[in-house]
């Protein structure tokens, strides 16, 4: 695995590949990486002949106050993991890399950033949606690969990639999990023993939704009310929202029907989580996906 930190030579080593024919595959990461972000490695080395990693944790993204200064980083074994894993290229760049002094164009999916995360994270799918379509110019991918665990920002870097035509396909990957339901992400090393089991409720209360469905309940309000009041029996959980969303828009919904999202936010002591579940309603036809 090659390593690389300047734009320049990431862009020369990818203009290299595209000039054989080969297609690039490319894994946008915030590094502290954990098995969901190797998921999205493996996928990618089934589906590009070279693999792109990126690791930036990506401070236009962080609100003033939020956790940017305490993000978990540790180089070192992410690139053991990435090597481990077969990527061909690391691509690690400084902050001044990406960001230098004079830097003042960003880019906003306008109405897609606005709900869930939107409200309670200013300004953050701004950064998410400038810094990726950064690195998307940088690593000319023919295709990325990114976790559904993040919706709302799976579904502004796809409105990204249409409206401002780049040519790439979005591949949007399964939740990864730790056995017991707790989706895997770099911030669960902020909880300790006693906050990793109060973790588990986004879970549970994820599972109940999709047992009401199963029941065949439809009704928004009732399934987001159990699943509030699972969250309001943990005394370590704090919730920013439950919502049923459109999966596509984003806008709320009173009845499930065609595809939609069950999303929460919830700090559990300094860490905030978020967790989802899909869901597909098509005539009698129920698809769930947690
Ligand atoms: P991050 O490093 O948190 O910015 O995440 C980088 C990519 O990994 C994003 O596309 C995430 O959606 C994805 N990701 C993070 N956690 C998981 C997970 N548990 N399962 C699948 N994908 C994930």
């Amino acid at each position: 695995m090659k390593t690389l930190t300047c734009v320049a030579e990431m862009q020369a080593a990818a203009a290299g590949t595209r000039a054989l024919g080969r297609r690039i595959g490319f894994v946008p990461t915030m590094g502290a990486l954990h098995e969901g972000h190797l998921s999205l490695v493996r996928a990618s080395r089934q589906r590009a002949d070279l693999t792109v990693a990126s690791v930036f944790v990506n401070p236009t993204q962080f609100a003033p106050g939020e956790d940017y200064r305490g993000y978990p980083r540790d180089l070192g074994e992410d690139s053991a993991l990435l090597a481990r894993e077969g990527v061909d290229i690391l691509f690690a760049p400084t902050v001044e890399e990406i960001y230098p002094p004079d830097f003042q164009t960003y880019v906003t999916v306008e109405r897609l950033s606005q709900p869930l995360c939107g409200r309670f994270r200013p300004g953050h799918f701004r950064g998410v949606a400038t810094v990726v379509l950064k690195l998307i110019n940088i690593v000319s991918p023919d295709v990325a690969f990114i976790g559904r665990k993040d919706a709302q920002q799976s579904v502004v870097i796809q409105r990204l990639v249409r409206d401002l035509n780049l040519p790439i396909e979005v591949v949007v990957c399964p939740i990864v999990r730790e056995p017991d339901g707790l989706a895997m992400s770099s911030r669960n090393a902020y909880l300790n023993d006693e906050e990793r089991r109060a973790a588990l409720v986004l879970y549970r209360s994820l599972r109940r939704a999709q047992e009401l469905l199963l029941g065949g309940e439809r009704r928004a309000q009732v399934i987001l009310d159990e699943m509030q009041a699972l969250v309001a029996a943990e005394p370590l959980a704090r919730p920013d929202y439950i919502e049923a969303v459109d999966a596509a828009t984003l806008a709320p919904l009173e009845r499930i029907a065609g595809r939609a999202l069950i999303a929460l936010a919830v700090w559990i002591g300094g860490a905030r989580l978020i967790d989802n579940l899909l869901v597909e309603v098509g005539g009698n036809q129920l698809t769930l996906e947690l």
